[in-house]
């Protein structure tokens, strides 16, 4: 077995639960290169002063946080604030981005803990000739190979905490359940097949470093819920991409994956049940993915060029029919995802064409639909339900994507932390912030 991450090295002195909860308020509160004092984390944490103290104690001397110069505060004591160290610890994520239902290229950055993208987005195109689209083996040597050209950026004293890897499919702990983007797992599949293939286990084994792989909007997930401020603990988060539609699901400050990875999989709900419903590429029908995608619209409008599409104008009555049609279906899969599972927010990313563009345009149509459509068809949580666009081109979406990846690897690390924390004892300082009493001073 490959170890997954945060389970190597010594074995951490202080709380794992409590590092847990100091690494998850540096990332959502202070992300980038900003700077907390030890006071902030305890106010944020719950944690008491003291076990702040030692937490951080360890994660300085493990080289994830450092202390700034002092800065006096007129009374008192002066405050030493922290950030996120770059020295140590750097993040790798790698987005495999697909090409005509196979591989085409990845995309890798190098990440600081603070989410901050500090090497690429650099681009590798998969040689087709070397099997690195069809065969197994070869796309994971070439990330292996990918993986080694983005380190070679490393300072000497750095890094990586472990190596985030982001597809689009139905992932199950490393395993690709089916992936209809890279035509993995599927009848038709023009891979060459091997029974079982666990890719995270294969990538740890062929990059000898921690891996973790995830569904690509799940991977957004993680990085808005750890890197979004905090704004939220409850979000849904929703892709549209060329020829699908994704989703994640964050409920208590989690992402929540379901028994094998499939959960929040707005892209294959049905939402349409007549006997005209579209076949979706999953062969089910009428599913929201057959309709809401800049392909499917295509499709429809019978237009080749999406820069087009997204041109024409709302007085062309088919195009608008059609905007307005993909957008009540995506509108109806986000409202019944609403109902089931009452977030503050979703966030829905989205090719630049289709979030609010210029009213004289047909596709305005689209995010219109979608915002009635969730007002009026979501059960009463979506009248309070905020819908956030964030429209992207295609390049930033890829570039989004993989710093999603690098994401992926310090949440992973908190996770483990987090469920390794069983035989932590709460400390009595800890049981009394808790519960609202006071903290004595000296206590330990
Ligand atoms: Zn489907």
């Amino acid at each position: 077995m490959a170890r997954p991450i945060g389970r190597s090295g010594a074995p951490w002195r202080v709380g794992k639960s409590n590092v847990a909860s100091v690494l998850r308020v540096l990332a959502q509160t202070h992300p980038n290169d900003r700077q907390i004092s030890r006071r902030d984390i305890a106010k944020l944490t719950g944690l008491s002063s003291a076990t702040v103290s030692k937490a951080v104690a360890e994660l300085i001397e493990r080289g994830f946080v450092r202390e700034d110069p002092a800065q006096p505060t007129g009374t008192g004591r002066p405050v030493v604030p922290l950030r996120w160290s770059a020295d140590h610890y750097v993040l790798l994520g790698v987005k495999i981005v697909d090409e005509d239902q196979l591989p085409g290229h990845l995309v890798g950055v190098v990440a600081s803990l603070g989410g901050v993208i500090l090497v690429g987005p650099i681009t590798r195109r998969l040689d087709a000739a070397r099997g690195e689209r069809t065969d197994k083996r070869a796309l994971v040597a070439a990330i292996a190979s990918f993986v080694t050209e983005l380190q070679s950026g490393f300072r000497a004293s750095q890094q990586p905490l472990g190596v985030g890897v982001e597809l689009g499919g139905h992932l199950d702990r490393g395993t690709v359940v089916l992936s209809v983007n890279l035509g993995w797992a599927q009848a038709s599949s023009t891979w060459e097949e091997l029974d079982t293939f666990d890719l995270q286990q294969e990538l740890s084994s062929a990059i000898a470093c921690d891996v973790i792989v995830h569904n690509d909007v799940n991977a957004l997930a993680i990085r808005d819920l750890l890197y979004g401020g905090a704004g939220s603990a409850n979000f849904l988060v929703c892709a549209v991409y060329n020829n699908g539609v994704g989703g994640g699901l964050v409920l208590d400050g989690r992402v929540r994956l379901g028994r094998d990875g499939g959960a929040g999989e707005i892209g294959h709900v049905k939402v349409d049940t007549s006997p005209e419903a579209r076949k979706c590429r999953c062969e089910g029908l009428g599913h929201v993915e057959a309709y809401a995608t800049p392909n499917a619209i295509l499709n429809t409008l019978a237009v080749r060029d999406w820069d087009q599409a997204v041109m024409l104008p709302a007085t062309d009555g088919h195009a608008r029919q059609v905007f307005r049609e993909a957008g009540v279906r995506l509108g109806l899969g986000i409202a019944n995802a609403v109902t089931l599972n009452d977030p503050d927010k979703v966030i829905v990313y989205l090719p630049a064409g289709l979030a609010i563009p210029e009213v004289d345009k047909a596709a305005a149509a689209y995010w219109t639909e979608i915002t009635a459509t969730v007002e009026q068809e979501a059960f009463t949580g979506g009248r309070r339900t905020e819908l956030e666009p964030r429209p992207l081109s295609p390049w930033e979406l890829e570039r989004e994507g993989a710093a999603a990846a690098a994401a992926t690897v310090l949440y992973s690390l908190i996770e483990v932390l987090e469920q390794s924390a069983g035989s932590d004892e709460p400390s009595i300082e800890d049981i009394r912030a808790h519960a609202g009493l006071p903290v004595l001073s000296g206590m330990a």
